[in-house]
């Protein structure tokens, strides 16, 4: 039971390091979708598993969540200029 109660201060994601930021805590509301969206976990505060992620983790979260936006952003980008009323235009290079 002991190893329990070790394991669970620990980081949900790593369980390496200390967990320090509450996954469901106030101002957080987007951390579960955001550990989802980068890991495919789905974390929930009745799994009865850690509830605090370290802040290397959330370093890693929050960079994730940036090249997500960002590649989501710039795919659109991409699309409109190669797309012309829904038809695909000839994006290939030519001598
Ligand atoms: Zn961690």
């Amino acid at each position: 039971m002991e190893a329990f109660i070790f394991l669970f201060a620990k980081c949900r994601l790593c369980l390496e390091r200390p967990g320090v930021i509450n996954l469901f805590g106030s101002g957080n509301e987007d951390l579960p979708e955001d550990v989802y969206l980068c890991t495919g976990l789905r974390v929930h505060p009745s799994d009865n598993f850690p509830q605090k992620i370290c802040n290397e983790c959330i370093g890693i979260i929050h960079e994730a969540k940036k090249l997500r936006v960002r590649a989501f952003k710039n795919d659109t980008h991409l699309r409109t200029l190669f797309m012309v009323d829904g038809v695909k235009k000839d994006n290939s290079v030519s001598n």
